[in-house]
């Protein structure tokens, strides 16, 4: 299986910098470039991340596109360790990381949202706020008054005792969103954000990421919709098949003809609109 891959020497070298690491969880974000170097994952016969490599400078805003089946949610999930990567590397601040859990790559500041919202249904939107750092020192006392305030950054401390399945899809991908800040990541990675929410809830959440952007965390933001991130990233990346085709600012990337033959060739902008015309 392709998920048993993982070096054991690079696991216990990855272990002794976790450990030379440890105390700082609790700490304000710190600074942390995020490398990806040359990331593989095949499921099956198929490749659905073929050799990715990317930088994200601490403090970047970077936009991950392409269209749908290209590899985007694995390149994710193969950064914060939902998958084990067949080949490639994931550093974080240096450290390498490659094939750890999510826990750990929490710990290094990296956490994540995603497509479908995973937030806890049968608990309220603070309960959920609560969740990272149950285990914590000082547990939810501690951190009460962090998670009122995100709730409050995001237009949700009405609904601080609402159960999350009572929220809209649109405040389901708010309380997660500002509930992957309540450990102060360094990097945040964004699955379709904007996929699927109201205009209102979208511009919020728009503004929201340029807001904790510019206080020094980064994110890598991914959508198969172009748009969304010409007006947020000042630098993008686009995928097509497993590959990275083009990377550079939106207008240029959406110009890029391998750009618009991927979306036209996937059918899955007829119009051309997708493609940034
Ligand atoms: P995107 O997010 O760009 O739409 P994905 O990364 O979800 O693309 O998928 C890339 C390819 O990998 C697709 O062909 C998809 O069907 C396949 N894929 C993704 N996850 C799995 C999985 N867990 N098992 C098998 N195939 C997968
Ligand atoms: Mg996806």
């Amino acid at each position: 299986m392709a998920d048993q891959t993982e070096v054991p020497q690079q696991a216990a070298a990855a272990e002794q910098a976790e450990a030379a690491h440890q105390g700082e969880a609790a700490q304000p974000a710190r600074v942390r470039d995020l490398e990806v170097d040359g990331l593989r994952k095949r499921f099956g016969g198929h490749v659905a991340v073929d050799g990715v490599s990317f930088t994200v400078p601490a403090g970047t805003l970077l936009g991950l596109i392409g269209p749908n089946g290209s590899g985007k949610t694995t390149t994710l999930n193969l950064v914060n360790g939902v998958h084990r990567p067949d080949a490639g590397a994931v550093r974080v601040g240096g450290v390498d990381l490659t094939g750890r859990r999510p826990a750990t790559l929490v710990r290094h500041g990296v956490t994540r949202t995603f497509q479908t919202p995973h937030v806890f249904h049968t608990i309220t939107a603070l309960e959920n706020m609560l969740v990272p750092v149950l285990h914590h020192r000082g547990g939810r006392a501690a951190f009460q008054d962090r998670a009122l305030e995100l709730l409050e950054f995001v237009g949700l401390a009405g609904h601080r005792d609402t159960p999350a399945s009572e929220l809209s899809g649109g405040q389901q991908k708010l309380l997660e969103f500002v509930r992957a800040l309540m450990t102060e990541p360094a990097v945040v990675l964004m699955d379709e954000p904007f996929a699927g929410v109201h205009p209102a809830v979208k511009e919020l959440m728009r503004q929201r990421i340029v807001e904790v952007n510019a206080r020094g965390t980064s994110f890598i933001i991914v959508s198969h919709e172009i748009p969304d991130l010409t007006r947020l990233c000042r630098q993008v990346i686009c995928m097509s098949e497993g590959r990275v085709i083009a990377e550079g600012p939106p207008a240029e990337v959406t110009a890029d003809r391998r750009v618009v033959e991927a979306y036209l060739g996937r059918g899955a902008a007829a119009t051309g609109r997708e493609a940034g015309t």
